[in-house]
């Protein structure tokens, strides 16, 4: 754009030129120069993840694991494990809860994975500070990151300039972010590999470079949109094509902010969807069009974006889905058996599902859901859609008119993109014991990763002594069809105690089949079924759970001699509702140094349903 009040965009004095170019330059190595030092940081962790042999990147049609007595008679399917099982309510198993009584080799040959701490013993008490809570949502880690980047950006704003009076300083800064932002937001992300972190995980980042990229491109835009309206040229300026286009880009971004906001993305995520799409695709002839010299950036951001689609198209598969509904807990559970392996507990893929009986536009859309089966399962690759809005609505009412009309399941033709996300490099196998809370639908993350690590456990490649699932839930009545899946897979356990608590919070108003065959009041937890599945009104106190978990840890270290299975830490997952993991990070936190140091450092993974 024009530097003066009346033509066009006058090159600024070669020599501020120069400088600005400098500048930028600058920003941008100290940016990509701390991603570095992450990267080499984060090292160790990427090679212990590789030594586990836990990733498979694209999901298969043949299984990983062979059946097995551990593994063959596995289903998530809270449909299969119901037929596959002949409950008695009465029946009580006695199992006792011992963790020292078996242990198994870490020596040279043992296929348990190598437990690689994610930051060396002696910075454990920082990492305690830095996961502390500061804002919600925020910890004291992800907020230095930002604030960071700002300090970053305030350099390049600021050297030798005046973001006030020169007028291409905010404009270089802005553009010269794009390609970062666009590495941050896409979903087969080559710097959230080599960061070893999801794009979902990454997202924060995206956003806030995002905002100040926008932040900067409106500087620019005011301090000419106010000289020339001073001036009274506006119009004349406006209409040279370099101009007109400069006014599209800022428009553009403009359009990415204001519909990318935590409001639209709740209340109409298909506006933020489709402005964000459109906003995207304007950007880029617009930024080319307005100054040459934002080629680079553009076609940069171009090849991360096409680079991103292609991945994604390899990563896709179409297949058919059994359809199940599950009214107890308002959920739809689609079994595709076809695609067996390829992912890791705790992974996502994009549904999409390819009937005209999800809407006119039902097949647009797709949507995140968390796979609630392990790798080389019975049933393959199983979803828990819970109703949650229009879409996920019509999916769970087209399930439910689907088991009338059609004898057994119905099917659905579907677009499977992923996996995505996940734990990324924690490998909960190589922790001495876990901890898994979730909440509401979050389950279906606790299913898959118990499930997994039932099977490692069964193949010899666990080091897990313990594993608790805590399953926050409103009503005790979402507990019913699950029950008999939880029984399978505590009677599965092998070497590794299994422990299922669910907590229900609202007081009951009707009769609940679980409660009238345990013959239980709901004032103390009861055990259903077996000893290690119980059920107990009220909010889990995580103190305690996190308590007798480090303690089981604790008592591995029992074993000495050649055959020692030494403490490797305690593994927390969480996935629900964002004040669920407030209250767990907090009760990690209070952990206090000495025993988290016992028992070789306390790991959080934490997993939302949202960005
Ligand atoms: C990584 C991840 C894993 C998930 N796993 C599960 C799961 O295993 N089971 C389950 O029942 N739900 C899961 N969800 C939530 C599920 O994706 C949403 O409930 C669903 O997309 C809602 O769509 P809707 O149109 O019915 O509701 P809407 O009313 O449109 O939205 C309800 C909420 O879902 C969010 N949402 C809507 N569409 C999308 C989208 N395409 N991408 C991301 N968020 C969206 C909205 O921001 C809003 O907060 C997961 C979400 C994420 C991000």
């Amino acid at each position: 754009m024009a530097p003066n009040g009346t033509n066009t965009a006058a090159p600024a004095a070669s020599g501020d030129h120069m400088l600005t170019g400098a500048v930028t330059i600058q920003v941008n190595v100290f940016i990509f120069g701390l991603i570095g030092l992450i990267i080499l940081f984060r090292l160790p962790g990427l090679i212990g993840f590789l030594r586990s042999n836990s990733g498979r990147p694209f999901l298969q049609t043949f299984g990983r694991n062979p059946p097995t007595p551990g593994n063959g008679g596995m289903t998530s399917n809270p449909v299969s494990a119901v037929s596959s099982l002949d409950l008695d309510y009465s029946q009580k198993t006695e199992k006792k809860i011992v963790v020292h009584d078996v242990h198994r080799p870490s020596y040279p040959g043992s296929q348990c994975p190598p437990h690689v701490p994610s930051t060396p013993k002696l910075l454990d008490p920082l990492l305690k500070l830095l996961h502390a809570r500061v804002v919600p949502g925020y910890s004291a880690l992800q907020i230095a990151i930002l604030m960071n980047y700002t300090y970053i950006l305030l350099y390049g704003a600021f050297r030798t300039s005046n973001p006030f009076t020169d007028n291409t300083r905010s404009a270089w800064l802005s553009v010269s972010q794009l390609p970062l932002i666009f590495a941050l937001a896409q979903k087969s992300s080559i710097l959230g590999t080599l960061l070893g972190y999801g794009y979902e995980t990454l997202n924060y980042v995206h956003r806030y470079a995002g905002r100040l990229s926008i932040l900067a491109g409106n500087i620019h835009s005011i301090y000419y949109i106010y000289k020339w309206t001073n001036a009274g040229t506006f119009i004349a300026n406006i209409s040279r094509p370099e101009n007109a286009w400069g006014l599209v880009l800022l428009l553009a971004m403009d359009l990415l902010y204001v519909f990318s906001t935590e409001f639209w993305r709740r209340k109409a995520y298909n506006v933020f969807f489709w402005t964000h799409t459109i906003g995207v695709i304007v950007l880029f002839p617009a930024a080319c069009l307005h100054r040459p010299a934002l080629q680079p950036y553009a076609f940069a951001c171009v090849g991360l974006y096409g680079l991103d689609r292609l991945l994604r198209v390899f990563k896709s598969s179409i297949a058919t889905a059994k359809v199940t509904a599950l009214p107890e807990m308002d959920m739809a559970c689609l079994e595709i058996p076809t695609i067996k392996s390829g992912w890791r507990a705790g992974q996502h893929v994009r549904l999409r599902i390819l009937s005209g009986r999800m809407g006119l536009f039902g097949w647009t859309e797709t949507h995140p859901f968390t796979i609630a089966s392990a790798a080389g399962a019975n049933d393959g690759l199983v979803l828990l859609c819970k109703r949650a809005g229009d879409w996920t609505g019509r999916l769970v009412d087209l399930s439910k008119e689907l088991d009338s009309k059609v004898e057994g399941q119905g099917r659905l033709k579907v677009w499977i993109e992923g996996p995505f996300g996940g734990p990324s490099r924690m490998v909960f196998a190589s922790f001495s014991a876990a901890v898994l809370i979730v909440g509401g639908s979050g389950i279906t993350f606790g299913l898959s990763t118990v499930e997994e690590l039932l099977a490692k456990d069964h193949n010899n490649q666990s080091r897990l002594k313990y594993i608790e699932l805590v399953w926050v839930v409103p009503n005790p009545g979402s507990m019913s069809p699950l029950v008999p899946l939880f029984t399978s897979l505590i009677q599965q356990s092998e070497s590794t105690v299994l422990k299922i608590s669910v907590y229900y919070t609202r007081a009951l108003t009707e009769r609940v089949p679980v409660f009238e065959k345990v013959n239980a009041t709901p004032c103390t937890p009861v055990a259903i079924v077996h000893p290690n599945l119980t059920l107990s009104p009220g909010r889990p106190n995580f103190k305690s759970i996190l308590n007798k978990a480090v303690d089981s840890a604790l008592g591995v270290s029992t074993v000495t001699g050649k055959d020692a299975f030494w403490v490797s830490g305690l593994a927390v997952g969480i996935c629900g509702p964002l004040s669920l993991g407030e209250q767990v990070v907090k009760s990690v936190g209070d952990i206090d140094s000495a025993t988290r140091y016992r028992v070789g450092g306390v790991e959080v993974h934490e997993e939302t349903f949202g960005w």
